[in-house]
């Protein structure tokens, strides 16, 4: 017990007693960071990523309030509110008349154990008029390995529905070889720590990993792509998609 760990209780503390009043009064916003296909460097859709701009504070990391919001549950709420905002968003765009381009959202682990997911799911699609393949669905890797009965039937559920689904930060967990032969998904999105700083031996790893997904023929997207030279690599080996700094940070 010391002063650091006080102030930290304390900090967590502040961050609860305002969540609320956050949401109700709009500091949540939703970013979106864009997401490339290497082959043509075309845009192929976005990952909405939430920031919170508080009136003291400033801007607030996810870092910091997403693994509080996953212990205290008002991740669920939070999540429910990106999701809606990414719809709309989409909405707006074919209101437009834009290219039909797809958004993908974070899905908590905490998410997956909610009854009424996919409901929720359906009934925000259903109010944006958007087809379930618009919106992606990106579960983080170290979910899959918690509660893989209950990951198996919500994924099964929702890939029905016609979500896609992305396995998020592979390589972050246990990246267990039964995942892959287990569960069904769409994509993979490779941990931005293989390339960051950019090793030979993460360059090695990459490599294998890229070599077994096309084996597997699941597209993988790599993240966290800072360098043309990162770039340049990914394209020699065959990788479809990459989200990065280099290309495109999140935006409002
Ligand atoms: P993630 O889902 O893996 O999102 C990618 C993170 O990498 C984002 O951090 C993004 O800003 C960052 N990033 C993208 N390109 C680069 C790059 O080239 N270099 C570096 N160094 N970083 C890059 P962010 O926005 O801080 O979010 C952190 C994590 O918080 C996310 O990781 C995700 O797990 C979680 N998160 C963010 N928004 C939401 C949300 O709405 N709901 C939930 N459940 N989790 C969220
Ligand atoms: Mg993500
Ligand atoms: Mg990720």
């Amino acid at each position: 017990y010391d002063d650091t760990l006080r102030n930290q209780l304390l900090r967590e503390q502040a961050i609860t007693d305002s969540m609320e009043s956050a949401l109700s009064q709009n500091q949540f916003l939703v970013y979106l960071q864009p997401k490339y296909r290497i082959k043509d460097e075309a845009l192929v859709g976005a990952e909405a990523l939430v920031r919170w701009n508080h009136p003291f504070w400033g801007f607030l990391s996810p870092a910091e309030f997403i693994p509080l919001f996953e212990k205290n549950g008002f991740i669920t709420r939070l999540d429910r509110f990106v999701w809606e905002k990414a719809c709309a968003v989409l909405h707006d765009w074919d209101e437009r008349g834009y290219y039909p381009m797809s958004v993908s959202v974070n899905v908590s682990r905490a998410d997956i154990y909610n009854e009424d997911l996919a409901d929720t799911l359906v009934t925000i699609i259903k109010k944006y008029d958007l087809d379930p393949s618009r919106l992606h669905l990106e579960i983080t890797e170290s979910a899959y390995t918690e509660n893989p009965k209950q990951i198996i039937d919500t994924v099964t559920t929702l890939r029905e529905l016609g979500f896609v689904i992305e396995m998020d930060d592979f390589g972050s967990g246990y990246s267990s070889l039964h995942t892959l032969k287990s569960y069904t998904f769409d994509m993979i999105k490779l941990d931005k720590e293989f390339i960051r700083p950019f090793t030979d031996k993460g360059r090695r790893i990459v490599t294998s990993i890229l070599a077994m997904n096309h084996v597997l023929a699941v597209p993988t997207l790599v993240e966290g792509v800072e360098t043309w030279d990162q770039l340049a690599f990914l394209r020699k080996r065959g990788c479809e998609l990459i989200q990065g700094y280099l290309l495109g940070a999140p935006m409002p």
